[in-house]
């Protein structure tokens, strides 16, 4: 398996290549066709885009891989989401995660509309990769796993001016994220590759 990262404004994104097959998670904060074009372009074909969930920092350039042929995967809770370019706000956490809804530039929660090819209920193969359904960040979000590694998405964040935790700075639901994590400990996880920040081992994870 080869990963390769890239990043869209503040957003991780992953590429990875099985046998032929090309897989991205997550698509990054809307920016021109251009610009993601650009960023993606060590990455090779696309074969599936995996929406861990369908905030506009996650879900912005989808739009632009449909005509390239690549299918959109979703969780079945956030598929009108997509559908509609638009996601409900979560309540802010902690204080950082209340700010940011309030004054920064989080006042939208809209991106280009999608339309997904494939829905996930609790799990789906995507060649060797599971997706699996961990809500908490948002009732939809998806984790991918292969062998002891997570994608994770905003299930934990890593955030540098953050230290003291990993949780995430919204949530739709603190213990479901708890019990997601619990759920990908059991499952034999070791490595958190998180949207945000970078990866965290199981045994340094403070959630
Ligand atoms: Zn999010």
């Amino acid at each position: 398996m080869e990963i390769k990262r890239a990043r869209i404004l503040f957003t991780n994104i992953f590429y990875i290549r099985l046998k032929g097959t090309g897989i991205l998670i997550d698509s990054g904060n809307h920016v021109s066709e251009k610009s993601f074009l650009k960023k993606i372009k060590d990455f090779g074909k696309i074969d599936y885009l995996i929406l861990t969930h369908t905030h506009f920092d996650h879900a912005g350039n989808a739009v632009y891989l449909k005509r390239y042929g690549t299918k959109v995967v979703v969780h079945t809770l956030e598929k009108e989401w997509l559908k509609k370019g638009e996601t409900p706000k979560p309540p802010g956490i902690d204080g950082i995660g209340k700010l940011a809804i309030r004054f920064s530039g989080l006042k939208s929660f809209k991106f280009p509309k999608t339309e997904p090819d494939i829905i996930v209920e609790e799990s789906k193969k995507i060649h060797d990769l599971l997706v699996l359904h961990t809500p908490g960040h948002t009732p939809g979000s998806l984790s991918v796993i292969y062998d002891n590694i997570a994608f994770c998405g905003d299930l934990i964040m890593n955030l540098t001016f953050r230290p003291i935790s990993h949780i995430p700075i919204f949530a739709h639901d603190l213990n479901m994220v708890r019990e997601s994590v619990n759920k990908l400990r059991e499952m034999g996880v070791k490595i958190f590759f998180p949207a945000h920040g970078r990866p965290v081992t199981i045994d340094n994870l403070r959630i």
